[in-house]
């Protein structure tokens, strides 16, 4: 049967050479987050804010610290958020993002993922 994609992972990996996030979740699928787009996509109060005032703009958003540049970003260091999220420390400093698992395997960048999200 076709279970509800999970979000439930089993294992996460930080990779800081590729400069991706790899979750690989109960029901054996991987996702392959790369930072840029993690970092772009902060779901935190104030890059939420920052993204509605500039709605059309996808770049990435560099609210302090040093000028990070898509490419360069990296997670300093990352724990996980109860059971059901994970935080991240990027490298311009800016740390108030949880990434739940939920809202992660929902924006799985994967073929098969894009693929089957319904039309927004
Ligand atoms: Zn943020
Ligand atoms: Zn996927």
């Amino acid at each position: 049967m076709m279970a509800i994609p999970s979000s439930d992972p089993i294992e996460v990996i930080v990779d800081r050479q590729e400069r991706v996030l790899i979750i690989t979740w109960r029901d054996n699928h991987r996702s392959v987050y790369p930072f840029d787009n993690l970092r772009r996509d902060c779901p935190c109060a104030t890059c939420n804010d920052a993204r509605d005032r500039r709605p059309h703009t996808r770049e990435l958003l560099v609210l302090s610290g040093p000028v990070v540049k898509p490419g360069e970003v990296q997670i300093t260091s990352y724990r996980p958020v109860g059971w059901y999220a994970l935080n991240f420390t990027w490298s311009d400093g800016h740390d108030t993002g949880i990434y739940t698992y939920e809202s992660l395997r929902a924006a799985c960048p994967c073929e098969q993922c894009v693929g089957a999200a319904p039309a927004p």
